[in-house]
């Protein structure tokens, strides 16, 4: 997920949305489905109290291998509009959309879209500040790491945008999709590389089991950081239970287990 364009991509669907209501518009009279918890959470800060927001996969549950239901597809057979993340993320959603013979209007959010204002009552603006303000921060502070302890491992692999936005290097026994489980081989191949390589740190995901990162840990002898929150925020009550939620978890787990050496 690119977090700007994603933002943008809500902008421009909800404005559209919202330019077709009365001024005396409730709630109720546009419905959004979103695919996942972090695009729902976006899409929440930006439309506020003018449009209904449902999500189809909830917290620390895995977009990839998620099986829709009958409700999801009433949601989307009702919906207005619909923003999913697109790139593959969601191997369910073109067919759900497709058979629920909904008429909602698809956004695909990881498409470069141009940013357009909304007027009315919502203040993305200020959102999109709290966000820009979150990716400043982000870029000091990991800046401040050295070389040798910028490279982490993940159970599947999430972080590819992060990892190239903030120069860090992410490694992966699973690939994109959750569904692959990893060779014997590719698993061998990694831990010979942390072997010889190293890593500042192994972390386990919220949506995926932490068995395979604990057998990595046990046979290279490096420690298990934390947990990030990858493909879902958490439930409510958690530590990221929203998108600027989750970004500043992953922040300071990161930070607590590169900024650390010793930690080890
Ligand atoms: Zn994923």
């Amino acid at each position: 997920m690119t977090l700007m364009k994603t933002l943008y991509a809500g902008l421009v669907s909800v404005s559209l949305a919202l330019i077709a209501l009365p001024a005396t518009a409730q709630k109720d009279d546009v419905q959004i489905v979103a695919s996942f918890s972090i695009l729902g959470d976006m899409v929440e800060e930006v439309v506020g109290e003018l449009a209904g927001v449902t999500t189809i996969v909830g917290p620390d549950a895995d977009a990839h291998i998620y099986q829709p239901s009958v409700a999801d597809a009433r949601a989307v057979a009702e919906a207005d509009v619909i923003f999913v993340n697109g790139l593959g993320f969601e191997t369910w959603s073109d067919t759900l959309i497709t058979e629920s013979g909904t008429e909602a209007v698809v956004h695909v959010a990881t498409e470069g879209i141009t940013p357009i204002e909304v007027d009315g009552e919502t203040d993305p603006q200020a959102y999109i500040t709290e966000l820009k303000a979150l990716d400043a921060e982000t870029r000091t502070r990991l800046a401040e790491l050295p070389a040798n302890r910028r490279t982490v491992v993940t159970a599947h692999d999430a972080f590819g945008y992060l990892a190239d936005a903030y120069g860090l290097t992410f490694l992966a026994p699973v690939g994109i999709d959750t569904e692959a489980e990893p060779s014997a081989r590719d698993l061998a191949v990694l831990i010979q590389q942390l072997k010889a390589e190293g890593a500042a740190a192994l972390f386990v995901e919220n949506i995926t089991s932490p068995a395979l990162v604990q057998q990595i840990s046990d046979e290279t002898g490096i420690a298990i950081g934390g947990r990030l929150f990858s493909d879902a925020l958490s439930e409510r009550g958690g530590p990221a239970t929203s998108y600027l939620a989750m970004f500043q978890h992953n922040l300071g787990a990161l930070l607590d287990a590169l900024g650390n050496p010793t930690a080890r």
